[in-house]
């Protein structure tokens, strides 16, 4: 590696940063790269420069955006009287892929892991404190998950919510059996909860 030409060498040196890329793997990418016109790598580089100088968290649910406030948060017609919670970005993602959701969401950042949990230092709540002390939710739906972390962190919230807010409901998401499953193959864990949720048939 040390005989390459600079320029090279510098470009494989960080994209071997990447995951699952080792220096050879790198040389490879470069070596690609290097056959492709100069306007398609300008391209490339430019959308790389764009990732860190045009994204930003939108400063009212923490999502990912080019524009602040986000899409999401503006879109006229969605809720913000519904207020989901999710750990991460992506979980967001998956959801508004369903499409059947349209009220607001809050992107926590993070879970509070089981020793954090008298105090919250570990997740930033700031942005949900503000949120809440505007006074429009009227529900926070949690859809965090089912880990140890999640739970701990929904019911961390959910006491927070009750003590400052009594009005507003706090609901999670509906835990259970796949669709398409049989009872005869489920967990013991996902048949108590959702023997704990069941619903009136
Ligand atoms: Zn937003």
């Amino acid at each position: 590696m040390q005989r390459l030409p600079e320029p090279l060498k510098a470009l494989v040196e960080q994209l071997s940063r990447l995951p699952g890329l080792g220096p050879k793997s790198a040389l490879r990418l470069a070596m690609t790269l290097l056959k492709w016109p100069a306007s398609e790598t300008r391209r490339l580089g430019r959308a790389v420069h764009d990732l860190r100088d045009n994204l930003h968290l939108c400063g009212r649910c923490g999502a990912l955006t080019d524009v602040d406030p986000c899409g999401i948060c503006t879109d006229p017609a969605r809720s913000g009287e519904t207020l989901c919670l999710v750990s991460e970005w992506d979980s967001m993602l998956t959801l508004e892929e369903g499409g059947f959701y349209k009220g607001h969401y809050l992107i926590l950042g993070g879970l509070l892991a089981p020793l954090d949990n008298l105090h919250a230092d570990s997740l930033d709540l700031d942005r949900l404190t503000r949120r809440m002390a505007e006074g429009t939710v009227r529900e926070v739906v949690m859809a965090l998950g089912t880990t140890v972390e999640a739970e701990n962190t929904a019911t961390y919230i959910r006491n927070m919510i009750a003590r400052q807010y009594p009005q507003v409901r706090v609901t999670r998401l509906a835990q259970g059996i796949p669709l398409g499953s049989e009872v005869k193959f489920m967990d013991r864990e996902t048949l108590r909860q959702s023997m704990q949720y069941r619903q009136d048939l």
